[in-house]
């Protein structure tokens, strides 16, 4: 390293303690645990959406080749969404849960007080790069946070937009967003947290946790993997939509580089070819079938990414299973949405996250093998399942294991701040979304008051046989 770039990194350095300690001093003035605070963070959070949707749209567009209406729906809108409603049901959250003790307590009342955790870290990932850092940051401020945002550094102008702007928006003694990769990351890590949210690889989830682990930091991980799709025989009258709902969730958000887009999917061998031609039908519809001029389809990350994909289909085995596509648009990183039957089981793309724009189909003889085929792997972020067999849907329920489970759709499960959002096992662990973001960045404090108006004096010595028949 030169002399001036030491320097830098000096600073740098010095510029990241003083923003984690100025953070910690905010967070123990107690100025964040006002609700009227977190409510006037919410409204500039939702201000800084609507004031530069516009911007955001562009850049969207031009980093991740995202239409406008795509953006809406998987990032902008999500934001909008959740700091409405958090802005709705704060009161509610805040306030402590009472209830009711056994009579052994008598005469005593109990309470469950929601508190913030402290300085908490949030590492982003660049597939929806305003969703994933915006989305949990609701969750942080909500629950009485300060809070330091890492966005990702592989869809860099957002992650700068990011860091110039919404702090001008909000609270910025209670709110940093800190530019960088790798490097600044795990600077970051070094720091003591009091929980780091992260969202992306198993491989740096790994290293997110053993960090957090010197200061007993709890982590949340949103993590990957493959997503499976068990697509059951259907009848004529719902095949349509079935089959719009799998391609716009294969293809439709960031061209299947997504945490929960369909990875692979499973059917019967004597229902592949009705499949397989719906979804061909479909794909021309919704996005053309020449490369040069795909439509409404984003485009692949990097160069490194695209090689990655290209690379699956390397493998000659692999590249005879493909049934649709298979066509690359090298200067604009997009690449055909591709269908391939029966790769082989051992290749690449069938043990990796495929994380693109590539869909293998696995044909079996009866699609409730599909449950076996599912449990030999590790679990899954999601589970989509088409069929309208309701005793297979149990079964699917009570024998597999996964993030989450979505019959007859794809990808709507993420919107629903009703539900809790997050993996299990290798997908990641811990959960946001709605009233689980609030809890995901709180501590549930258990209260628990007496009255001296009554004391059980067999609880005390001196011990007697008498005292032992209580
Ligand atoms: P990644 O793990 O490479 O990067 C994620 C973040 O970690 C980035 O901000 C990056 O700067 C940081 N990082 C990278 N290397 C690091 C290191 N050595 N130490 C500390 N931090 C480091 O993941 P990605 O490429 O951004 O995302 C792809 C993966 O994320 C896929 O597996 C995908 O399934 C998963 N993902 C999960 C969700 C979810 O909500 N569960 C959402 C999006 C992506």
């Amino acid at each position: 390293m030169c002399a001036s770039n030491k320097q830098e990194a000096m600073n740098d350095d010095q510029d990241m303690r003083r923003s984690v300690e100025e953070l910690r001093r905010t967070f123990k003035s107690g100025k964040t645990r006002s609700v009227d605070w977190r409510k006037e963070q919410l409204r500039a959070v939702l201000r800084f959406i609507q004031e530069n949707e516009d911007t955001l749209f562009k850049l969207l567009q031009s980093e991740l080749g995202k239409h406008p209406i795509e953006s809406y729906r998987d990032e902008i809108g999500v934001v909008k969404k959740s700091a409405n409603n958090a802005l709705n049901c704060i009161d509610q959250w805040v306030s402590p849960k009472k209830g009711r003790l056994p009579l052994i307590f008598f005469p005593a009342s109990r309470k469950v007080l929601p508190e913030p955790l402290g300085l908490v870290l949030i590492i982003g990932s660049w597939n929806f790069p305003i969703s994933l850092t915006l989305d949990p940051l609701i969750g942080a401020i909500s629950a009485g946070n300060t809070v330091v945002i890492k966005p990702s550094e592989l869809s860099p102008n957002c992650a700068s937009f990011l860091a110039q702007v919404l702090p001008s928006y909000l609270d910025r003694q209670a709110i940093k967003v800190i530019e960088g990769g790798r490097e600044v990351a795990n600077e970051l890590l070094q720091y003591k947290w009091d929980k780091i949210f992260f969202t992306g690889s198993k491989k740096v989830g790994q290293i997110v946790m053993a960090a957090a682990a010197n200061n007993l930091t709890p982590v949340t991980l949103e993590l990957g993997g493959k997503c499976p799709a068990i697509f059951d025989i259907l009848p004529n009258s719902v095949l349509k939509v079935a089959a719009k709902r799998v391609v716009s969730g294969k293809w439709g958000a960031c061209a299947g580089q997504a945490c929960i887009g369909i990875d692979y999917m499973l059917v019967e061998q004597k229902f592949a070819s009705t499949l397989i031609e719906e979804l061909k039908k479909t794909i021309k519809r919704f996005y053309g079938d020449d490369v040069k001029n795909l439509r409404n389809l984003a485009k692949i990350i990097n160069k490194g990414h695209f090689d990655r994909l290209r690379s699956f289909l390397e493998d000659p085995a692999v590249a005879n299973s493909i049934v649709y596509g298979g066509s690359f648009d090298e200067t604009r990183l997009i690449i055909e949405p591709t269908i391939l039957l029966d790769p082989p089981l051992d290749a690449e793309i069938m043990n990796e996250e495929i994380f693109g724009p590539l869909l293998p189909i696995i044909t079996m003889d009866n699609i409730e093998d599909s449950i076996e085929f599912i449990n030999s792997k590790p679990k899954p972020l999601a589970l989509y399942a088409f069929t309208k067999n309701e005793n297979f849907k149990k079964r699917i329920l009570d024998e597999t294991s996964s993030g989450s489970v979505t019959f007859n759709d794809t990808m709507v499960q993420f919107v629903c701040d009703d539900l809790p959002f997050g993996g299990v096992g290798q997908s990641g662990f811990g959960r946001y979304h709605g009233k689980y973001s609030f809890d995901t960045f709180s501590h549930e404090k258990a209260v628990l008051e007496r009255s001296y108006y009554f004391e059980l004096e067999p609880r005390h010595p001196p011990w007697s046989s008498f005292k032992l028949q209580f």
